[in-house]
């Protein structure tokens, strides 16, 4: 009982302590606030709250992206698969294998992006690696290419970003899930609007749906088209051009029909649903997939694009040219970012699911200071 009194006020201590700290710091920055106002000082609660409570926020975001995932996979089946197998039943088994080959990486990348480790350097250095710094907040060695995550609150392998989809930071032993997740979910969101489209068009652009009901119907009463296209009643007797005047008949698409005729709310808003969702998710993953193949492509990640950026601007004004030390060439720096050494093939280890790891440990790298001999090779390191 005593042990448990002890326990409980030495708890109540630490969290008075903790927030009467917090306090302070508010105070100090309110002051700065009012003092010096800048930008900077603006963001700082922002940064605080993400450092602080991103990884809070982690499972969220997964569930998010699992239920987002999940429903897209169900309206494709429940509306495109009949849309498509009415079409061409051949044509249906041919979408079936492409999306489901689209899907199956999808989850993969997925999953393996949020359960692999990104990878943390040794509590020690025994001298296998080259120690640039010691890190500032948790007093660890830190190997070339490594950051700290503020967020995970650790040194990481080759950090390349914290992401919260992933509720992981991406390092050196996820980069390329990551990387194949983003890749593979803009083509297949791109496959579901592509093979979308014409029921997407037929069911929300030509059917109004069951709101939509003719008030006054216009049986009985002779019409025509005014300048601007609306329907209006001819008056004068010789607009008419009696018999001789036969139903129009064109090639125009018409809206579906179902068997009893009605089209359910439900399955409209479905299809907007899917269209929106779709649309979002390439554009957004679509930009942030093509940065990063540019990335991949210079050989860096997203934190050394920005260190050697203003390496590049330092060195120019003093007539020098940066050389970035991992940038082996476009076709090199794919063939380390995939794993395509070693036998690998395009077509085993990217198109379909595969566990490999990177090449080397995430301590040492190789460098284009590096002798020949071993830059020619493909086997790394
Ligand atoms: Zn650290
Ligand atoms: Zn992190």
């Amino acid at each position: 009982m005593t042990r448990f009194k002890w326990r409980y006020s030495s708890e109540l201590k630490k969290l008075f302590t903790r927030y009467r700290a917090r306090w302070s710091y508010a105070k100090i920055w309110f002051r700065r606030l009012i003092t010096e106002f800048d930008s900077d000082t603006c963001l700082e609660p922002m940064f605080w709250f993400v450092d602080n409570y991103t990884h809070l926020l982690g499972p969220f975001f997964i569930f998010a992206v699992s239920g987002l995932t999940i429903a897209v996979v169900v309206i494709a089946y429940w509306i495109g698969l009949p849309f498509w197998w009415e079409k061409s039943p051949k044509a249906t088994v041919f979408l079936l294998i492409i999306g489901n080959w689209l899907l199956l990486n999808v989850i993969f990348h997925y999953v393996m992006g949020v359960i692999t480790p990104p990878g943390e350097p040794p509590q020690i250095s025994d001298g296998s690696f080259e120690v640039r710094k010691i890190c500032k907040k948790c007093h660890l060695p830190k190997a070339p290419r490594t950051h700290h995550c503020s967020i995970c609150k650790k040194c990481v392998l080759k950090m390349d970003h914290h992401c919260p989809w992933l509720n992981n930071c991406v390092g050196f032993f996820n980069h390329r899930y990551f990387f194949l997740y983003m890749a593979y979910t803009t083509l297949g969101c791109l496959f579901l609007i592509i093979f979308g489209f014409e029921l997407g068009y037929k069911h929300i652009w030509l059917d109004h749906g069951d709101s939509w009901i003719e008030s006054e119907p216009l049986e009985g009463q002779p019409v025509k088209f005014n300048l601007s296209g609306h329907i209006i009643p001819v008056t004068h007797a010789h607009e008419y051009d009696d018999d001789l005047l036969l139903p129009a008949k064109h090639a125009l698409p018409t809206p579906p029909t179902s068997d009893d005729g009605t089209y359910t709310m439900g399955r409209r808003r479905a299809i907007i649903f899917m269209a929106t969702t779709n649309v979002t998710a390439v554009l957004a993953l679509g930009a942030l997939t093509i940065w990063h193949a540019k990335l991949i492509t210079h050989g860096e990640t997203s934190i050394e694009a920005l260190i050697n950026q203003e390496e590049t601007e330092r060195l120019l004004k003093e007539n020098k040219i940066y050389v970035n030390p991992y940038n082996f060439g476009a076709r090199k720096n794919w063939k380390l970012f995939l794993g395509l050494v070693r036998g690998r093939t395009f077509w085993r280890s990217v198109l379909l699911p595969s566990w490999h790891k990177p090449e080397g440990n995430g301590l040492t790298f190789h460098t284009v200071h590096d002798e020949r001999v071993y830059l020619s090779t493909d086997e790394w390191p």
